[in-house]
């Protein structure tokens, strides 16, 4: 360079070196790849400045990229100017830069074959899932890892079922022990809407399916059904007794409350005809039994008083004590026959049935009567088809009561000349007695009351004859208690024909 100058710089291979010939005042005189003209002042390069003083500097450095690392060598010539070469080698980053291309490109790859195989793996795992037959979990037919979910689903299923079927058995046990109550039940929402009510419900109050689902405030009901179904709606017990289509019932509507939460009400429904039939009838008797009673009573007391305090004429005396002892007598009646009437009210409780042979009572009951018969001047005859037959599971007193009573009758209200025929036919399953007068008959009108207790179609002539008005009513209950059948055909002015047909009981040989 220095025999030279600039055009030994020329020659040199810059690709691999740079090569910047420096002036000691930092002016660059030549650089193999910039034009030296425009290149700023390198007096303060470290590389320069360590070649100014003390004829040789070096440094490196990164580039602003960091890409580049440079490395510099310098040298200071005899004239004082300075020769410096540097190269620069890539760095790292600069290299893995290079690479991203392909690595992108590996990547991408990479990802797209991923994403391939992904969707291939999930469809062959999901697939054989959406067509499982969950109804037969075990009959699948899919990958072994599959198959203990399967099992377990399968015990699930099995569990789920046994529990389904009790259910199932539950809610059948107590929809037909609702289905068969006599009471009513209906089971009703917060609202007061039916929600479901049972056949003896839907029949006593007149109502149907298409009913459910309606408020049953708005039913047109009785007034008082909606009040006890607002209380027991407002967390109270209520109930009430309602006339229904001549029936009583016994109406109970109480709240149901889950977790503390009015969640609706129950209205059950009680026939309870019968009870207050009988609490009517007992009060009706209770009355009518003081009255009975104190007829008799008063007239017995006031001829007593009459000769117990001497008015009494001595003529008199007589005649009275004979009324004292009629009615006296009357009162006996009348207290047998409740007393045997309160009896028969029980249902005969206490009182075996026995085989009975009914042509025996009626000839002991026509021996009986025969005098009583003979003073009324009416014949009494008797009549059996076959004696033997004449055989029934009964109780002897009670079956003698109704033979008894029925004769009576047919004396009692019988006139002069008339007669009285007690007849016995065994007729299939059923033994019939037949006990027909020729007396004064019965009025159709009373036709269905004579069997009521102290009716009496003429309350003079029972009286006069001695009748209390409790006879047909004993005949009633003996018969009900032996399940017999009553029937009565009359005429007026004819007579009158009751018969009562048994149920046959086992032949006495
Ligand atoms: P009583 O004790 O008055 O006879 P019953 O109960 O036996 O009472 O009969 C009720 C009523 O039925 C009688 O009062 C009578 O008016 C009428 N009666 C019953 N049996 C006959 C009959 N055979 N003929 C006409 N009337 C009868």
């Amino acid at each position: 360079l220095q025999a030279e100058g600039e055009a030994f710089l020329s020659q040199i291979d810059g690709d691999e070196y740079r090569a910047t010939w420096i002036a000691s005042d930092g002016s660059v005189l030549y650089d193999s790849i910039s034009d030296s003209s425009s290149m700023e002042n390198h007096l303060e390069r470290e590389e320069i400045a360590e070649a100014l003083e003390s004829g040789y500097g070096e440094s490196s450095r990164y580039s602003e990229t960091m890409l580049e690392y440079r490395m510099c060598s310098a040298v200071r010539l005899e004239d004082g100017s300075v020769l410096r070469l540097s190269c620069e080698k890539y760095t790292i980053s600069s290299l893995l830069l290079g690479m991203l291309q392909p690595i992108s490109l590996v990547i991408g790859c990479a990802i797209a074959i991923s994403l391939y195989l992904a969707y291939r793996l999930s469809r062959n795992i999901v697939s054989p899932l959406n067509t499982l037959n969950l109804n037969e979990p075990l009959g699948n037919d899919v990958y072994e890892e599959l198959t203990p979910l399967l099992v377990r689903i399968d015990n699930q299923q099995k569990y789920l079922k046994l529990q389904q079927d009790e259910i199932l058995r539950k809610q059948e046990e107590f929809r037909t022990a609702v289905a068969n109550m006599n009471e009513g039940l209906v089971l009703l929402g917060k609202m007061g809407t039916i929600i479901t009510m049972n056949p003896s419900a839907s029949r006593i109050l007149s109502l149907d399916e298409r009913h459910v689902g309606c408020c049953i405030r708005d039913l047109g009901l009785d007034g008082a059904i909606s009040g006890i179904v607002n209380d027991a709606l407002g967390s109270r017990q209520s109930g009430v007794v309602l006339c229904i289509r001549g029936g009583y019932y016994e109406l109970d509507a109480s709240p149901i409350v889950t977790d503390g939460q009015l969640t609706g009400a129950v209205l059950l429904l009680f026939d309870v005809t019968d009870r207050v039939n009988s609490e009517n009838m007992r009060r009706e008797f209770t009355a009518n039994v003081s009255h009975e009673l104190k007829t008799p009573l008063h007239s017995i007391s006031g001829y007593a008083e009459l000769m117990s305090k001497g008015i009494a004429r001595q003529e008199d005396m007589q005649g009275f004590s004979e009324k004292i002892y009629t009615e006296a007598g009357r009162l006996i009646r009348l207290v047998e026959d409740i007393l045997h009437l309160s009896g028969l009210d029980d249902g005969g409780t206490g009182m075996e049935k026995i085989p009975v042979n009914l042509s025996e009572v009626c000839l002991s009951v026509i021996s009986e009567l025969m005098p009583a018969a003979e003073l009324a001047g009416v014949s009494l005859d008797y009549e059996c088809d076959d004696s033997r037959e004449c055989v029934i599971e009964g109780i002897p007193q009670l079956i003698q009561g109704i033979v008894f009573n029925l004769c009576d009758n047919g004396i009692k209200y019988n006139r002069s000349g008339g007669k009285v025929s007690a007849h016995l036919t065994a007729a299939g399953s059923e033994v019939i007695l037949k006990i027909t007068d020729t007396g004064i008959g019965i009025p159709e009108e009373h036709l269905s009351r004579i069997f009521e207790r102290f009716y009496r179609v003429d309350k003079s002539h029972s009286k006069a004859v001695g009748g209390t008005g409790l006879g047909l009513s004993i005949v009633k209950h003996a018969a009900k208690i032996h399940d017999a059948q009553l029937g009565v055909e009359s005429v007026v002015g004819q007579g009158t024909a009751v018969s009562v047909s048994f149920p046959k009981g086992c032949i006495l040989h």
